[in-house]
């Protein structure tokens, strides 16, 4: 047994490890938190915007850890292929290779790693293991919700990130926004998603297709170049409607009836078999 304990919870700027923060101080005011970012330096702004909100309303300091390379040369060193669902090298690279580095300095410690897996998730993650690193998710414990999510932030005066704001197009009568934290480019994005990139963020659109080679895309069997067309807008947001109409009238249980939907895109029903079980906790939570 280790004689000092170190308590970790990793902010990734989205809302349920913002909401596991304002949690755990409350109900641990006399635990010392260590709060540590993975800063790819390929985020939004928006998520740099969150997490220098959450250090003002609650008062703590946020370590910024990043990765010994920068994404372009670990892209390089992957012979310019990109990280997909598959090769999934961007996670292992940046992000936990990053924090065993991190926690080498602090081998000597029995270290708690606090993650804000929900109550109604039914997924574990990628969860870094070590013989002295122990996993705790309160969440799950203490039967935290969504609800209970969006209710902590608001009741903390700290929201939901900015990326959360929706796009609404009248002429499709239909409302979009991003729905997770990291990367701009991340491969678990919806089509729709990227839309959304391209529309409110067409610099980081445009970064994101000139990281593309030939062959190489971030959507499996579609460049970004084809995606920024207007007939292929057009159609991701037909087809998004029709998907939305769907959830609405509760066709969809659960997330369970994917192939019955048809005109869900190759890229968007892949996303949903494997977000599930294996979406990495250290971007999105
Ligand atoms: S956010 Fe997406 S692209 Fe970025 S490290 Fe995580 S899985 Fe990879």
């Amino acid at each position: 047994m280790k004689n000092k304990e170190l308590h970790i919870i990793s902010v990734s700027g989205g809302k349920d490890s913002a909401a596991l923060v304002i949690y755990l101080k409350q109900k641990y005011p006399n635990r010392k938190f260590e709060y540590i970012f993975f800063d790819t330096g390929e985020e939004l702004e928006d998520t740099y915007n969150y997490l220098n909100k959450l250090e003002s309303n609650l008062g703590i300091k946020i370590q910024y850890i990043k990765p010994k390379k920068s994404f372009i040369e670990f892209l390089h060193d992957h012979n310019d292929y990109l990280p997909s669902p598959q090769k999934r090298w961007c996670t292992i690279k940046m992000k936990i290779e990053t924090f065993f580095e991190f926690m080498q300095r602090y081998k000597d410690k029995q270290i708690y790693n606090y993650v804000g897996i929900r109550a109604d998730e039914d997924r574990e993650g990628l969860v870094p293991t070590k013989e002295n690193i122990i996993t705790i998710m309160p969440f799950k414990e203490d039967g935290i919700n969504l609800n209970d999510v969006k209710r902590i932030l608001h009741d903390a005066g700290v929201g939901l990130p900015a990326y959360y704001d929706v796009i609404y197009d009248e002429k499709y009568n239909i409302e979009y926004f991003r729905s997770r934290s990291g990367c701009y480019f991340c491969f678990f994005m919806r089509q729709i998603e990227w839309v959304w990139l391209l529309e409110k963020h067409p610099d980081k659109f445009q970064k994101a297709m000139e990281f593309e080679k030939i062959g190489y895309s971030w959507i499996q069997g579609m460049s970004l170049k084809e995606l920024s067309k207007p007939h292929t807008v057009k159609k991701i947001k037909e087809s998004y409607k029709r998907y939305e109409e769907m959830k609405k009238k509760r066709q969809i249980k659960n997330g369970t009836m994917f192939g019955e939907m048809e005109f869900l895109s190759k890229h968007d029903k892949m996303i949903d078999e494997v977000e599930k079980d294996e979406f990495c906790i250290m971007c999105i939570l």
